[in-house]
């Protein structure tokens, strides 16, 4: 962006998780054209964005400038709530289709959707001037993509329903689970917090092994580019680096947390979520109580 002379400024998130809206108008001028704003929360142990809180804040910042662009990196949270930030006026929302809205049939590919003038430049941007939507690579995958957005909401409804059969089982172990087995859900994402590096690798590990393809793979910790410290990834998927499906990763630092998503189908994001107890188990990490 740097290169085309776009200039950018961060507004962190306060303590609580809260957006720091006397921060956004103090770092908003006269130079400020959009708004970017992150659903999901990364490898972050904060709550992720409702649309309820995203809708908020896109109205205290258009209350500024009506003219300022929002838009938001709607990852991870598709199909999660019944509305969309799009609904709640957001100019443009953005994502990945290897997560939600793919369905996990989708190989490879993102989506821009919302206002249709910034569509259009959108467009014009990623083929050439003038020519825009008419043109492009469809890459022969067009059936992938319709059909995936069409079983995407169930796809999704599967992977939320692993995510909270995490938090449960996680949360009637000990471990702080972020959301918590009872609370709204924004995205996809569980994160459990260990503060123990071997129960994080041994999550990896069993989840590694539920999986359908690579489920003899050893997951291991390494330098990756972009990180700050090591990161572990667990995810044997039948398209590279899907995490709609069953998969699970975290950064190798303090609290240990590990990210945990995805699974196809219900069945087989519980049948990971136990395979991940019983890698713990197998390596003394966790006591599992009797059940009477
Ligand atoms: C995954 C992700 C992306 C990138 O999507 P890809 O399809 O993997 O390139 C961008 N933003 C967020 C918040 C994500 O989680």
């Amino acid at each position: 962006l740097k290169e085309y002379g776009i200039t950018y400024a961060q507004v962190d998130l306060l303590e609580d998780g809260s957006f720091d809206l006397e921060g956004i108008k103090n770092a908003i001028n006269d130079k400020t054209k959009l708004i970017h704003i992150q659903r999901s929360k990364g490898y972050a142990t904060r709550p992720t964005l409702s649309v309820d809180v995203i809708e908020e804040a896109i109205a205290f910042v258009k209350e500024i400038n009506k003219d300022l662009i929002v838009m938001v990196d709607n990852c991870y949270g598709e199909f999660v709530e019944e509305k969309e930030p799009s609904e709640v006026g957001a100019d443009m929302i953005v994502g990945s289709l290897i997560k939600n809205p793919g369905g996990g049939l989708a190989p490879i590919g993102g989506y821009i959707c919302g206002r249709s003038d910034l569509i259009e430049q959108c467009a014009y941007r990623l083929t050439t001037p003038g020519l825009g939507k008419e043109v492009g690579a469809s890459l022969g995958v067009n059936r992938q993509f319709i059909q995936g957005f069409f079983m995407a909401p169930t796809v999704v409804n599967a992977a939320v329903k692993g995510a909270i059969f995490a938090a449960n089982l996680y949360e009637k172990l000990g471990f702080k689970v972020i959301p918590d087995g009872k609370e709204d859900r924004h995205d996809i994402i569980q994160a459990v917090e260990f503060h123990d590096p071997e129960k994080l690798i041994a999550f990896c590990e069993g989840i590694q092994k539920a999986s359908p393809i690579d489920s003899h793979v050893t997951p291991i910790p390494w330098d990756m580019p972009g990180y700050d410290s090591q990161v572990i990834m667990a995810a044997g998927t039948f398209v590279s680096g899907a995490s709609i499906e069953l998969s699970a990763d975290g950064p190798m630092k303090e609290p240990y947390a590990v990210y945990f998503q995805g699974g196809l189908t219900y069945p087989h994001a519980k049948y990971g979520i136990i395979m991940s107890l019983q890698r713990m188990a197998e390596k003394g990490l966790v006591e599992i109580p009797e059940i009477s």
